[in-house]
């Protein structure tokens, strides 16, 4: 089936060019963005995503262009005529169209893109053996709470880490400390059994699943230290992993070619795993021990 987007109020083809070259999205980066998981046919952490949509938005000045009621259908249309129940959604929203002027424009009208694709979900083996992930320098910009559609120093690790064999760059900052990934966030499980993770702030961008996550830990009586924590901390860990609406949880065995622990996925981690992928439909309820 041919693939059907949204573009501000009309359904069309995903090779259709729907979008202006004055879009600033296109010319500037000027937008944000959002990605939900869709299971079973049903949105997941639905309100959560569009409360971080409307955060990233306002940090930006960038008027929302329909209600969160208004976005929930029109995602739910593009998903029934993608015939898809399985998927991951793209929203994205730039400040609008107009000629070209680093200012923001006098009565900007906000350009609304929404796509749906095949769930891209981890496969059991995936999530069974677990991945590598090398480290790069953070060159990204200060505002990484923001889910800007800016990605160039993400895209740039990314295939970084691809071309090392690798699922993720964990990003560094200048003093030795690792923030998150170029597209999930990054965690340790000391060997006191406490998880850690990098706090909210400006450095990161505050992951739905990490919320999941830290949610689950506290209600199994797992501690939850939101601390920056470096990479030689996170290569003595006892398990390491991270997370993502996509990529789920996932374990990390590997971090610059070096093993975390004995190399394979930890207890804890697999057991947050099922937990959440539980939580979210994936796995029967059952399946959690
Ligand atoms: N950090 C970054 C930089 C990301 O791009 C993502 C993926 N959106 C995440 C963390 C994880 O966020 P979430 O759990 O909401 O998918």
């Amino acid at each position: 089936m041919a693939r059907t987007a949204y573009v501000n109020g009309r359904y069309v083809g995903i090779k259709e060019p729907a979008v202006r070259i004055e879009d600033r999205g296109y010319q500037f980066a000027d937008g944000v963005y959002e990605v939900i998981k869709v299971v079973g046919g049903e949105l997941r952490d639905l309100d959560r995503h569009m409360a971080r949509l409307e955060r990233s938005l306002g940090e930006l000045r960038i008027e929302p262009p329909v209600s969160r009621r208004a976005l929930g259908a029109v995602i739910r249309e593009t998903l029934r005529r993608n015939g898809l129940k399985n998927a991951i959604v793209y929203v994205q929203v730039s400040r609008g169209t107009a000629p070209r002027n680093h200012l923001f424009p006098r009565a900007p009208r906000a350009n609304l893109v929404v796509t749906v694709r095949r769930a891209p979900f981890p496969s059991a083996a995936e999530l069974q053996d677990g991945c590598a992930v090398i480290t790069v320098a953070d060159q990204r910009w200060g505002r990484c709470d923001i889910k800007s559609i800016s990605l160039l120093a993400n895209v740039l690790a990314k295939q970084q880490a691809a071309e090392a064999g690798c699922r993720e760059a964990w990003q560094i900052d200048e003093k030795g400390m690792v923030r998150e990934g170029s597209a999930s966030n990054a965690w340790i499980v000391d060997m006191q059994g406490r998880l850690i993770t990098h706090p909210l702030g400006p450095e990161i961008l505050g992951g739905i699943t990490r919320a999941r996550v830290i949610e689950m830990a506290k209600e199994e009586g797992v501690e939850v230290i939101e601390r920056p924590f470096t990479l030689d901390e996170a290569l003595e860990a006892r398990e390491a992993f991270l997370t993502s609406t996509s990529s789920l949880v996932m374990p990390v065995v590997e971090i610059d070619g070096r093993s975390v622990a004995n190399g394979k996925p930890g207890s804890v981690t697999m057991a947050l795993q099922n937990r959440y992928r539980a939580a979210q439909g994936m796995i029967a309820k059952s399946a959690v021990t």
